[in-house]
């Protein structure tokens, strides 16, 4: 950092800070905090007031409490079953409680005589009351914790073996001052904007979080640094938005409505309302100067496709080309196959371009797709390789199923003139997720389905109801209907369930279903089979089809009215959506049988998924159950990983503000030279520093 970087000073290692030796910043290193401003940031993870603390002479048998008293008494007790419990009699000024941790004796090295502790769990009856500790703070210890009460709130920091509690009460009462008039000179909010907000400043944050008057203040200041989160991180994807739609000029379609025009009279049905509203969404962007970088998201069966294709018509009769990339050979057919059924005979030329193809035949449609003879392209990856030439590409949409990068996106895209990019997502998430996710992109959601529509009747079937469910298929079966049976997969390379699989297909093959043609779909065939039993089972030439997880994929069969999905524990609900979004599909409704024996929280979970048909609350569902964490990590976005602060579920508000300030301020101030977004700059860099690179290619 040069000497003109006025926010430096918490930049400092925190050994320089008073209070922390080398010994102390090595800890603290372990610990993740390697800076002043690491130090400042580390919040305590618990606040407990009089509303949630229990005097100990009032905590009865039964209840449930947490307590705070002081160590006056404690020892190993060893029980004739060989068990060590650990025992420490604890003192506030209502009176004195037992607390037992039965088999850990070794907290009797952690606790002395004199120290005070926080503990929460249940108290049992056991020569009279007795808590029994889940989880315990020690918040101080022999006189060193007259700080453990900040008024009439207990705070506890993480803390670890070699920085206990009282450790950080200790710094932060040498330090807190000074930190907190350093992080005066990050404010970037000014006093307006915080009112609207209804934020506080953040160095009044800080000092709430570490020393708060009241759990509505700890509250409001949690709020403050979930904003300051999210407005960086959507700062970084305004930054990136704007390079890839407004740096330079995007096209400017033309409506004709020659080809639009053409495709509603032709439809059999109505568009849905939100079919209507994200079609105004997309033309409102393909026909500005603005390039359009557009996700696309809907529930199966939205009705995704079609729209897409109305936006891929708009770009023909605007004398342009629209490609279509699928991430598999039999998704690009099966697009093609819907796309010609919808245009009927309208007149636009469709060319296909997968891998499979080649010799004369590739050589037929690349030069179709070069001279621009064909409108439509469907394709795979196929569509950016070496060689392949378009006339005049003007629209890019892409099925994603998590399966292309953004690199892979863009080199599609990336040529003069910069084509309009529609992103389709058949994996709905809440808006204010896939705000935080993908800030660099507009979103559109499809949230209603065509009317008419049966829900998938789901059920979750024992092992002892496993005959009544193949009864139950065997009708459908005899009925001229198909069915999945579709078993996990536990390991990456399939080698340890496929016998799993195998040998279940064996059995379905030759005592469950003998009169029926059974087939194995898994990972492991070459494509070229895959393909071949996919289309056997489309053409109604195998009845029952099973398979791991790669049929997940939007494949489309409507005739297909049963999903057996077996060990259904561990699959992700969004998962087991998708996979229920396969049947149903016709006219004939659907059912969904989830085969697991599992009770309890797992249980309850796959209930749940069985009364829930929406696909967004599924997902809503199935981020409160996994955590945001694993989401933002598991993203190529590069950023700094996951939210400490916020949470895109409970901070919706927060989501949605922080994007439209973030965007706002890059529209006036792209490269944020300003003064007035100096702090803005600089925390921007520091937050991110090398990582901005991982935008660029956008
Ligand atoms: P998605 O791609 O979102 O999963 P599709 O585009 O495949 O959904 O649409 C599912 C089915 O619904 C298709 O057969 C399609 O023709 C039909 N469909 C789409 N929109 C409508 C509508 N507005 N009314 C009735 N049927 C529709
Ligand atoms: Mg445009």
């Amino acid at each position: 950092m040069s000497h003109r970087d006025p926010l430096a000073q918490l930049d400092k290692p925190v050994q320089f800070l008073k209070g922390v030796g080398p010994r102390r910043a090595e800890s603290l290193q372990r610990m993740g905090i390697l800076k002043a401003r690491d130090l400042l940031y580390h919040v305590p993870r618990r606040y407990d007031d009089a509303s949630t603390i229990t005097p100990v002479s009032r905590a009865q048998v039964g209840m449930e409490v947490t307590v705070v008293g002081v160590v006056r008494n404690k020892g190993v007790v060893p029980t004739r079953a060989g068990l060590k419990i650990f025992q420490a009699v604890i003192q506030d000024e209502s009176g004195m409680l037992t607390c037992a941790w039965p088999g850990q004796p070794w907290i009797d090295r952690k606790l002395q005589v004199g120290d005070r502790v926080l503990a929460t769990g249940p108290v049992k009856f056991f020569h009279g009351r007795q808590l029994q500790p889940r989880e315990y703070t020690l918040m101080g210890r022999d006189g060193q914790d007259e700080a453990a009460r900040e008024g009439t709130i207990f705070v506890s920091y993480p803390a670890s073996d070699d920085l206990p509690q009282w450790f950080f009460r200790k710094v932060f009462e040498a330090n807190l001052e000074w930190l907190l008039q350093q992080i005066r000179q990050e404010e970037y909010l000014d006093g307006g904007v915080r009112g609207e907000l209804d934020v506080p400043e953040l160095s009044e944050a800080l000092s709430r979080l570490h020393r708060p008057g009241s759990l509505a203040s700890v509250e409001k200041a949690r709020r403050r640094l979930a904003f300051d989160e999210l407005f960086f991180l959507q700062l970084v994807q305004a930054q990136a938005r704007h390079r890839q739609t407004q740096e330079q000029p995007g096209i400017r379609f033309r409506r004709t409505n020659q080809l639009i025009r053409a495709l509603h009279e032709v439809l059999p049905f109505q568009l849905t309302r939100a079919q209507a509203r994200v079609l105004r969404e997309i033309y409102a962007d393909m026909t500005s100067t603005r390039r359009m970088n557009r996700m696309l998201q809907g529930d199966v069966g939205a009705g995704k496709t079609l729209v897409a294709l109305f936006a891929m018509l708009l770009a023909v009769e605007a004398g342009f080309q629209a490609a279509l990339m699928a991430p598999t050979e039999i998704l690009a057919e099966q697009h093609a196959r819907k796309i010609r059924a919808l245009l009927g005979d309208l007149d636009v030329d469709l060319e296909m371009l997968v891998g499979s193809a080649k010799g004369s035949e590739r050589t037929r449609a690349r030069t179709r797709v070069a001279e621009g003879r064909a409108g439509l392209i469907v394709g795979t990856h196929a569509l950016i390789q070496e060689g392949v030439e378009f006339a005049r590409l003007g629209l890019v949409v892409v099925d994603e199923q998590h399966r292309f990068g953004v690199r892979q996106r863009m080199v599609l895209s990336d040529r003069d003139p910069r084509p309009d990019v529609l992103i389709m997502s058949a994996t709905p998430i809440p808006r204010s997720l896939a705000m935080a996710l993908h800030g660099d992109l507009d979103i559109s959601i499809i949230d209603e389905l065509p009317p008419g529509r049966l829900p998938v009747e789901t059920r979750l079937v024992r092992s002892k109801g496993r005959e009544r469910m193949y009864a139950r298929v065997r009708e459908e079966l005899a009925a001229g209907r198909q069915a999945y049976f579709v078993y996990p997969l536990v390991e990456e390379s399939e080698k340890v369930d496929l016998p799993a699989a195998e040998g279940a297909f064996s059995q379905l093959k030759n005592e469950v279903f003998p009169d029926a043609e059974v087939a194995l779909l898994h990972g492991r065939l070459p494509p070229e089979e895959k393909d071949r039993i996919m289309t056997a089972f489309s053409e109604g030439k195998v009845q029952v089809l099973v398979a791991t997880t790669v049929i997940e994929v939007g494949i489309d069969v409507p005739n297909a009215t049963v999903m057996v999905i077996e060990g259904a524990e561990r699959f992700g609900l969004s998962q087991m959506h998708q996979l229920r979004g396969r049947v149903g599909r016709g006219e004939g409704g659907g059912i969904c049988l989830l085969v697991s024996d599992f009770g309890g929280d797992v249980g309850e979970r796959l209930k749940t998924f069985a009364r829930t048909t929406d696909g967004f609350r599924v997902a809503r569902e199935d981020l409160r159950i996994r955590g945001q964490g694993d989401l933002f990590g598991s993203q190529q976005h590069g950023h700094g990983g996951v939210l400490r602060f916020a949470d895109v579920l409970e901070d919706q508000d927060l989501v949605a503000e922080a994007q439209a300030r973030a965007r706002k301020v890059v529209e006036e101030d792209p490269g944020l030279d300003r003064e007035s977004n100096l702090a803005v700059r600089l925390l921007l860099r520091r937050q991110f520093g090398e990582r901005l690179k991982h935008y660029e290619v956008g």
